[in-house]
């Protein structure tokens, strides 16, 4: 099999062309002195390019039955599945997560694909929606038309595919937004994928705020898939009000987990509050952001808490003892760094506790021991902010309803855990959380199923993603009335 890594470059692809741009370096985070690699720094010209692309590949690949546009789709999952050994090594490389993080990240690509492609018989045809003695009103869906995916850095495939699978097999072409922070790997598929496909019909602008604005702006841009930040969401939103575009915001969290009186505190919940937390270092979406423990508990799990996270080995994700690698980028890690000096500054306990794998290389990447912090008000900025790293406040409360109003009070609302050995009374609980998706007992990668509906209440975003809720997301329902008899209505004819 051949190698995707040999050099490692994301390009401006337009139509399978590699346009002229500049590029910048793109580092390990693992030793920020390592080029991995080098990402274009996309312009707004090279969007309108890949913008008339996609346009002009649209009206063939929206045409095309969907059994078609599925099998298209299959030839590229069965290439890309051969190729997610060497491109895990490239992610981590530059995104600094470990391998088996980089691996489902990478292995997103085919699965997500293959995924769609089993839910085209759903839009192959019309249904008929009403059939009386008036006629018959059939209900289709039909592609919005070309559609920018732009992406995070923090799991770049899998997000990317989770926008892209069911836009393409919906019939729309697509321009795609990695991160200037995480470009390579995804930009490699980006290829193998356009390969496959009509040119035109998939098209990459690596970059920044840039390319990204550019391409929400952009007047024959009909959809955008965001994920990222609620505060550049709010900017996505605004540009995108130019010509109405449909939108589907994926954004940030602070996900609250509620250990109830009725929890047991043991091994198994303890570990599984470690990986909602820790998990890619603290930067996955709904990674649990804040613990509310009911005070019956709260010692006796802080204890056993911080001596968990004690076991936490942080270094470079290539290798096989570390359990969390850097974070992704500098801006980040010094944002995280001043949060936790606040912190402490305003007289929180920090617990900052983990084992340096490699303490002599430690300066040279964007390493952070985890953190757990005690003894902070529910209002500090701590508890109320998206940390996006490997630091937790933990924080006692009496009843049910403080629990509920403690968890509420904020603007995001993405997800939210509650543990408890009491199913039913758990259960009653998470329906008054407001937050897209709940969990019971566990809060990490896989809880949320690819066909269940994900994203946000409130600042965490609009619409909601997977299963058919992503094919609802990147279709228009038209409805088409084939009338026999309308003479209820008679309106002002000649007679
Ligand atoms: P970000 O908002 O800084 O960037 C996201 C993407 O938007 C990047 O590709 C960036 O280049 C691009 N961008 C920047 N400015 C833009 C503009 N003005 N117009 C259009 N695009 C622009 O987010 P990030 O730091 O890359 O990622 C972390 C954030 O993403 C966190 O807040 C996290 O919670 C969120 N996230 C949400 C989900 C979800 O499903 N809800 C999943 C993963 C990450």
């Amino acid at each position: 099999m051949s190698q995707l890594v040999s050099t490692a470059r994301a390009s401006v692809v337009v139509a399978g062309e590699a346009l002229a741009s500049e590029f910048q370096p793109v580092y390990n985070p693992a030793r920020t002195d390592e080029v991995v690699g080098e990402v274009a720094v996309g312009t707004a010209e090279h969007v309108e390019q890949a913008v008339a692309a996609a346009s002009a590949a649209f009206r063939a690949w929206s045409s095309m039955p969907v059994q078609e546009r599925a099998a298209f789709l299959l030839a590229a999952a069965d290439e890309l599945a051969g190729h997610v050994e060497d491109l895990a090594t490239l992610l981590t490389r530059e995104q600094g997560k470990v391998r088996w993080e980089s691996v489902i990240d990478v292995g997103g690509a085919a699965k997500i694909l293959r995924y769609y492609t089993g839910l085209a018989d759903r839009l192959a045809a019309d249904e008929v929606f009403r059939q009386d003695e008036r006629g018959t009103i059939y209900v289709g869906r039909r592609p919005v038309g070309v559609t920018g995916i732009i992406v995070p850095w923090n799991s770049p495939v899998y997000l990317a595919f989770l926008g892209l699978a069911p836009a393409l097999l919906a019939g729309n072409t697509v321009v795609v937004k990695p991160s200037e922070y995480a470009p390579l790997a995804l930009g490699r598929i980006l290829e193998v994928l356009a390969a496959h496909l009509p040119p035109g019909v998939v098209n990459t602008v690596p970059g920044g705020a840039e390319a990204g604005s550019a391409l929400v702006a952009h007047p024959r841009v009909r959809k955008v898939f965001f994920t990222g930040s609620t505060a550049t969401g709010q900017q996505v939103m605004r540009a995108a009000a130019g010509n109405l575009k449909n939108l589907s915001l994926e954004l940030g969290g602070n996900d609250p987990a509620i250990v109830l009186a009725s929890a047991r505190i043991d091994e198994r919940l303890v570990d599984e509050l470690v990986r909602a937390v820790f998990t890619l270092s603290g930067q996955i979406c709904f990674d649990v952001k804040r613990i509310y423990v009911h005070e019956s508990h709260y010692a006796d799990f802080v204890e056993q808490y911080v001596a968990a996270v004690d076991r936490i080995v942080v270094g470079d994700g290539l290798d096989p003892r570390t359990t969390i690698g850097p974070v992704n980028n500098r801006p980040q890690f010094e944002r995280i760094q001043g949060l936790l000096d606040r912190t402490r500054t305003a007289g929180a306990t920090v617990h900052t506790v983990g084992t340096k794998l490699d303490p002599v290389g430690w300066d040279r990447g964007l390493f952070l021991l985890p953190s757990v912090v005690t003894d902070v008000e529910p209002g500090a900025e701590i508890v109320g902010c998206e940390q996006f790293g490997p630091v937790v406040p933990v924080l006692p409360y009496q009843t049910d309803e403080q629990a509920i109003a403690l968890a509420n009070d904020t603007e995001f609302g993405l997800s939210a855990s509650i543990w408890s050995e009491d199913r039913e009374h758990a259960l009653a609980l998470a329906r008054r959380l407001e937050c897209g998706s709940v969990f019971l007992n566990v809060h990490r990668l896989g809880a949320s199923d690819m066909s269940m509906p994900f994203g946000g209440f409130k600042g965490s975003g609009i619409g909601r993603g997977h299963g058919m809720y992503s094919l609802d997301a990147c279709t228009e329902l038209q409805a088409v009335a084939d009338y026999v008899d309308v003479s209820g209505f008679p309106g002002p004819g000649p007679r």
